[in-house]
C-alpha cells in the first residue's frame, strides 16, 4: 500500500542545483555557462525588443480576455508555427494538408505529448533511440510514459565532432521501425550538428530500416541567425516524404522560456487518405491534451502569433535573432582565439565549428570542478558551457581559467 513514508528521496535537478549554487557564491568575478539561456554582454536576460512591441499591442487591444484556449490552442499561433519549422507554406506537407498541431507547455510539452502519443499508437517495440549524450530530460520524458529508451553514439571524444559512423551503424543496427530522435540544430549539449550532407546520408539509413523520426526543435534561427537554415533538416525529410513527429519550442528563439509556448506537430506520409489520416491523429491527440493539461496557455502564443502574422514584426525578430546567434558566434572566435593565443594545450578548432547555445569543451570533470573552486566558473561536469554565459567582459578572465586547469 502506498504510505508517504515510502517514497524516496529524489536527487536535486543538477542544472538547477548549479544555479542555486552560483547564486550563493558571493565572488565578484564568477562565471554563470550553466543554463541555457540567452544573456545580452552585460550578463543579463535580454527582453526581445519585438516581443515588447508585441506586448504593447496585445495590451491594448480591447477584445482580448482570459477566456479559455481551444484545446489545440490558438490556431492563429499553431498555424504559422508549422510554417515556420516546415519551411513556408510551399512545404508539400502543408500544401497536401498532412500537418496537425497541437500548441504546447514548451518544447518539454511538445516532446511528452509526443512520447505520450507514441508510447499508446506507435506499433511495434516502441524502441526510442536517443544520442550519446542528449538533453538529459529526455531520458526521463521517454520513460515516465514506459517507453524503452536505448541510445546512439553521436559525440566523438577524438575530434569533438560528430561520430558519424558510430551513429550510422547504430541507425543500421536499431530493430526495424525504431523511434530515433534526432535534433533539428544546435544539438543540446554538444553543439555538434549534421551536415546536410550527412543529413542525407541519416535520412536514407533510416529509410532502409523504415525507422520513425521524432524531431526536436528548440533553436530554430537561435542557431546560424537564419530560420531557413536551422530547419534545413527537417525540411529535407519531408521532402523525401517521411512520416515524422516535431517537438517546436519557441523558448529560446522568442526569449520567452518562462512563458513556456511551444508545438507539436504531425506529419503524415504522402497518401491519398493523408487528410483521413491526420483527422484522425488529431482527434486522439485533442484526447490527451485534454487529459493532461485542458488547453494550453495564452500569454507567449499570443506574443509569438502576433509576431509570426506580421510581415514587419517577422522581420525585426529575424533582425533579434542575428542578434542573438551573432553575439554568440563571436564569443566563439573570440574564446578560440584567446585560448589559442594563450597556447592553452590541445586543438579548440571545436569551440568555433560548434554552433547554437553550448559548446562541448572537452574539459573532464575533475577540470569542471577546478574551474569552479579556483576561478568560481559554473558549468555542467560533462564540460558543457552555455556560450550565451560568455561576454566582451569575462571571455579573457574564462580563457586564463581554462588555460590554467589544463596545464
Ligand atoms: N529540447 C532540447 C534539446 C532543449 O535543449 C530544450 C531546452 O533546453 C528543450 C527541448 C525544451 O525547452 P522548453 O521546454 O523550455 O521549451
Amino acid at each position: 500500500s502506498f504510505t508517504a513514508e515510502l517514497v524516496p528521496q529524489a536527487p536535486e535537478d543538477a542544472l538547477f542545483g548549479l544555479a542555486r549554487a552560483y547564486r550563493a557564491d558571493e565572488d565578484p568575478n564568477k562565471v554563470d555557462l550553466g543554463i541555457g539561456a540567452y544573456r545580452d554582454d552585460s550578463a543579463k536576460p535580454w527582453v526581445l525588443p519585438v516581443v515588447k512591441k508585441a506586448d504593447e499591442i496585445l495590451r491594448n487591444d480591447p477584445e482580448l480576455n482570459h477566456e479559455y484556449a481551444p484545446i489545440a490552442g490558438i490556431a492563429s499561433f499553431t498555424s504559422k508555427a508549422a510554417e515556420l519549422i516546415l519551411g513556408g507554406p510551399d512545404s508539400p506537407a502543408i500544401k497536401e494538408k498532412r500537418v496537425t498541431s497541437m500548441q504546447t507547455i514548451s518544447g518539454t510539452g511538445a516532446v511528452h505529448l509526443g512520447a505520450l502519443f507514441l508510447a499508446k499508437f506507435f506499433p511495434g517495440t516502441k524502441k526510442v533511440y536517443l544520442s550519446n549524450p542528449t538533453w538529459a530530460n529526455h531520458n526521463q520524458i521517454f520513460s515516465n510514459v514506459s517507453l524503452p529508451i536505448a541510445q546512439y553514439p553521436y559525440f566523438s571524444k577524438e575530434t569533438k565532432g560528430l561520430d558519424f559512423e558510430g551513429m550510422k551503424a547504430a541507425i543500421h543496427g536499431a530493430p526495424d521501425r525504431s523511434i530515433i530522435l534526432l535534433h533539428a540544430c544546435a544539438h543540446n549539449p554538444t553543439g555538434v550538428d549534421p551536415t546536410l550532407e550527412q543529413w542525407k546520408e541519416i535520412a536514407a539509413a533510416m529509410r532502409a530500416k523504415d525507422h520513425f523520426p521524432f524531431f526536436d526543435c528548440a533553436y530554430q534561427g537561435f542557431a546560424s541567425g537564419d530560420l531557413m537554415k536551422d530547419n534545413a533538416a527537417v525540411r529535407y525529410f519531408v521532402e523525401q516524404g517521411f512520416e515524422l513527429v516535431i517537438a517546436q519550442s519557441f523558448a529560446k528563439n522568442f526569449g520567452l522560456y518562462g512563458e513556456r509556448a511551444g508545438c507539436f506537430h504531425v506529419v503524415t506520409g504522402p497518401a491519398p487518405d493523408a487528410q483521413a489520416t491526420i483527422s484522425r491523429i488529431a482527434s486522439q491527440l485533442a484526447i490527451l491534451q485534454r487529459s493532461e493539461i485542458s488547453n494550453p496557455p495564452l500569454y507567449g502564443a499570443r506574443i509569438a502569433s502576433t509576431v509570426l502574422n506580421d510581415p514587419k514584426l517577422f522581420a525585426e525578430w529575424e533582425e533579434n535573432l542575428r542578434t542573438m546567434s551573432g553575439r554568440i558566434i563571436s564569443m566563439r572566435t573570440a574564446l578560440r582565439s584567446k585560448l589559442e593565443e594563450l597556447g592553452t594545450p590541445g586543438s579548440w578548432n571545436h569551440i568555433t565549428d560548434q554552433i547554437g547555445m553550448f559548446s562541448f569543451t572537452g574539459l573532464t570533470e575533475a577540470q569542471v570542478m577546478k574551474l569552479r573552486e579556483d576561478a568560481h566558473v559554473y558549468m555542467t561536469k560533462n564540460g558543457r558551457i552555455s556560450m550565451a554565459g560568455l561576454n566582451t567582459r569575462n571571455v579573457e578572465y574564462f580563457a586564463k581559467a581554462v588555460d590554467k586547469v589544463v596545464r
